[in-house]
């Protein structure tokens, strides 16, 4: 047992026959792969996580089975880390000082279905929410790109954007998050309702501040999406198709997807060996039926040419992945297929529009960096982040990178660290301050905020009053 266990001395028997009736599973095993999330496509964290285990694993079907184990966990003072899928890439979900790892997805039902929203319990799995809108004419506003395996709790918790963020903005976009029900740690669990804005407070808080039971998002009409992917010469042409994409008017060409990929990550793809040619930039993007011959005249116009275009019939004939799947987080993973040897990071493009100061980083960085765009939109605006994959060498080279794009304004949202306050992360007290309401002991995945041990001496009003909000990456 690691010595960092916040309570060591827990009778972890006797909080398993407390637990009863919920569902309890105490195989070394078991518990040794639920303590894990993807936290290894970072050599650092991989370190850092990879030996952070918990001692018991709740599996409640029902909020008033979550309701018990939190209240269990409070009279017994251990952590509790609570978990979806486990797809999280920064260690959100390993619990770093042992305790109760309580998994969701057993509370996955599908409540409401009503016009532009739809109300989950948190551990449904997203494509199984996409699943159910689509006979009623809806979707997700946004989705991961791990949506076969991970639970919309999660993503509310620990995630920020995705499929549809061109479109739609990120998750903190105004109106994607309808409502949060959250669930406090205390001797009888109070359930807490968050509308509107409000669910910011528990928003990409990482399961820190409250237990998520139930989420109400905005959905959007479903459309007739057609999966396609198109080839450049040049990384610059890529980028600068994929910017003239992003920017489109939505009557003229309404993607939900607009990724550029360069061509040494794309040779990484071998499922698509039949399908595209080796030796090009990609453009991976879903629009609408109606709107591909749009897309064929954009790619065209920089010089691009469209090799793919398949609609999710033909992609199950086929037998290939969503071409989402090569994008967001899932392009890292490609690679690491191949070669663990490989990492990331998550860089924020200073102007999306500047072309050549995308291409003049790419010269500066070296062959070990290897660029890949997502656009998304908020507020109206276009924004880029770059998600390159980079050749580890050592934290040294890594931190080189890291200064090489800080030198010219990027911003470096750093992968590579398991507390909330990364780099250029500012704090968000009204975060804290929930925590501080809902968790009064810290029992909530602890060690993953640096601030709350600074605070949590304060009152939740103290600590709310101290200042300005985090922009999560
Ligand atoms: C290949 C790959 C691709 C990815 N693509 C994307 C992407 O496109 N967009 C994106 O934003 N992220 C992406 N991610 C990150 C991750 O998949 C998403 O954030 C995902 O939605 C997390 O869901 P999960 O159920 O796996 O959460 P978990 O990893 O289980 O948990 C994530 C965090 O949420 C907390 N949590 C879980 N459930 C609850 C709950 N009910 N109440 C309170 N806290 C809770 C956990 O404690 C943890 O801190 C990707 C990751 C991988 C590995």
């Amino acid at each position: 047992m690691p010595d960092d266990k916040a309570n060591p001395t827990a009778d972890w028997t006797r909080i398993a026959a407390d637990l009863a009736p919920v569902e309890v599973l105490d195989d070394p095993v078991t518990i040794k792969k639920r303590s894990r999330d993807f936290f290894w496509y970072s050599p650092i964290l991989n370190d850092q996580l990879r030996r952070s285990f918990g001692d018991l694993v709740a599996r409640p079907k029902t909020r008033e089975e979550l309701a018990h184990c939190l209240s269990v966990a409070h009279a017994h003072e251990v952590p509790v880390t609570l978990r979806g899928g486990g797809t999280g890439n920064y260690g959100q979900a390993v619990p770093v000082q042992g305790g109760l790892i309580v998994e969701t997805t057993a509370m996955n039902r599908i409540l409401e279905i009503g016009e532009g929203f739809v109300r989950v319990e948190a551990g449904a799995l997203m494509a199984d929410i996409n699943a159910a809108l689509k006979p009623h004419g809806w979707e997700m506003a946004m989705f991961p790109s791990t949506q076969d395996i991970a639970t919309v709790g999660g993503f509310v918790a620990g995630g920020s954007a995705g499929i549809g963020s061109i479109a739609n903005g990120p998750l903190r976009e105004n109106g994607n998050i309808a409502r949060l029900k959250v669930l406090s740690v205390e001797a009888d669990p109070v359930e807490h309702v968050f509308d509107g804005d409000e669910a910011l407070r528990i928003h990409h808080a990482w399961g820190l501040n409250g237990a998520i039971t139930e989420v109400t998002l905005r959905t959007v009409p479903t459309r007739d999406w057609v999966g396609c992917m198109a080839g450049f010469d040049s990384y610059r042409a890529a980028y600068g198709a994929g910017h003239a994409l992003a920017s489109a008017d939505d009557a003229v060409i309404a993607r939900k997807l607009c990724s550029v990929v360069d061509t040494r990550i794309a040779d990484y793809f071998p499922r698509l060996d039949a399908h595209v040619p080796k030796g090009r930039h990609l453009l991976v993007t879903l629009v609408p039926r109606e709107h591909l011959d749009a897309l064929r005249a954009l790619v065209a116009g920089h010089g691009g040419t469209l090799h793919l275009a398949i609609d999710e019939g033909e992609r199950q004939a086929l037998k290939l992945p969503h071409v989402f799947e090569f994008a967001y987080n899932h392009t890292t993973l490609q690679v690491l297929k191949s070669d663990r040897s490989a990492t990331y990071q998550q860089i924020g493009v200073p102007d999306a529009s500047d072309a050549a100061r995308v291409e003049a980083m790419r010269a500066r960085l070296g062959d070990d960096v290897w660029s890949h765009h997502e656009f998304t939109r908020w507020g109206g605006l276009v924004y880029a982040a770059d998600l390159p994959i980079i050749w580890f060498r050592d934290a040294d080279r890594l931190a080189e990178i890291n200064a090489t794009y800080e030198a010219d304004g990027f911003t470096v949202y750093d992968a590579h660290v398991n507390v909330i306050e990364g780099n250029h992360m500012q704090p968000d007290y009204r975060h804290l301050a929930w925590k501080k309401r809902l968790d009064p002991k810290g029992l909530l995945n602890p060690g993953k905020s640096l601030e709350w041990e600074k605070v949590r001496h304060l009152s939740a009003d103290e600590i709310e009053a101290l200042g300005p909000a985090r922009t999560p990456a």
